[in-house]
């Protein structure tokens, strides 16, 4: 059939049909128009969705998701290099440890024993135990994690290599992990950027700006997250450093910092640093400063 207009009973058939559907459509307006207005002041409420962030993820205060976390997956493609500070065995070496390498401004010990809790908790065994608590939460958002040791080595290893490793992952960014051993008193964490080193194998001039951004998202995220303070003894109340002298930064071609988690011979940091739980918190501390500095 060509042409329609011959077929007037069809006509008036559809004139019928388009009325039918206006009523419907004016019906389901006006049900709207009252659910609508009944929601007062039309913000969202219990049970609304969440609004999302432009890759679809629900987001809430801060960009982070219900359970605190960034959206998953917003490491793909990153290397996360990190770094647990000492090693338990290191004792056992002293004379490896002690053998001096080049940190481009210095000579300097392959590595230290770290220090420990009055009761005797080791920084090598609390910086271990972060780093394999961190590097499951960052897998979780997709990163590849690299650790500079795991446990696996007799000891060591020395900062030059250190550094090396993660230079040679080619990482988005690394951390060294660390709690100090400061007097009774002094509490709180602080993150130490790299200062601007060049000498010998040394050249820190590409690393020192993103390092600081990564320093300063880091100590953002791990304060609010751990709700500890920034140290009361180092960094003027920024809970932020800067050191020519440690060979782990100085020898970095990747942005990287080293954290402080808290003073292991204060008491109350101590309570802190032995709670797993507190543990558990530091390592998503840890795994959101990089994601903010990672994934935006
Ligand atoms: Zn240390």
């Amino acid at each position: 059939m060509s042409n329609g207009s011959s077929l007037p009973p069809h006509r008036r058939l559809r004139g019928t049909l388009l009325v039918v559907l206006a009523a419907v459509l004016a019906a389901g307006l006006g049900g709207w128009l009252i659910w609508h207005s009944s929601r007062g002041d039309g913000g969202p409420r219990a049970g609304q969705p969440a609004p999302s962030d432009p890759a679809g993820h629900p987001t809430g205060p801060g960009g982070k998701d219900s359970t605190g976390h960034g959206a998953r997956g917003s490491l793909k493609g990153k290397v996360v290099v990190l770094d647990p500070g000492h090693n338990p065995h290191n004792n056992e070496h002293g004379r490896e440890i002690a053998r001096q390498v080049d940190i481009g401004n210095a000579r300097k010990e392959c590595d230290t024993t770290g220090t420990a809790t009055n009761d005797g908790y080791a920084e090598a065994s609390f910086t271990l135990d972060l780093a394999r608590r961190a590097r499951t939460l960052l897998q979780k958002e997709g990163a590849k994690v690299v650790l500079t040791q795991d446990g696996d080595r007799p000891y060591g290893p020395c900062v030059d290599e250190r550094a090396e490793i993660g230079n040679k992952a080619h990482a988005d960014a690394a951390l060294s992990l660390h709690a100090d051993g400061s007097g009774a008193g002094n509490r709180g964490f602080h993150v130490i950027l790299p200062a601007r080193v060049t000498a010998g194998p040394a050249d820190t001039a590409t690393i020192v700006g993103p390092s600081r951004q990564l320093g300063e998202r880091l100590a953002g995220r791990f304060r609010t997250v751990t709700g500890s303070a920034v140290s009361n003894y180092i960094g003027d109340g920024t809970g932020l450093d800067k050191r020519s002298d440690l060979g782990g930064l100085n020898l970095s071609t990747v942005p990287k910092v080293f954290i402080e988690c808290g003073n292991m011979r204060d008491a109350k940091d101590a309570a802190q640093l032995t709670d797993a739980r507190w543990r558990q918190k530091a390592a998503r501390g840890i795994t959101e400063g990089i994601t903010d500095f990672l994934a935006h």
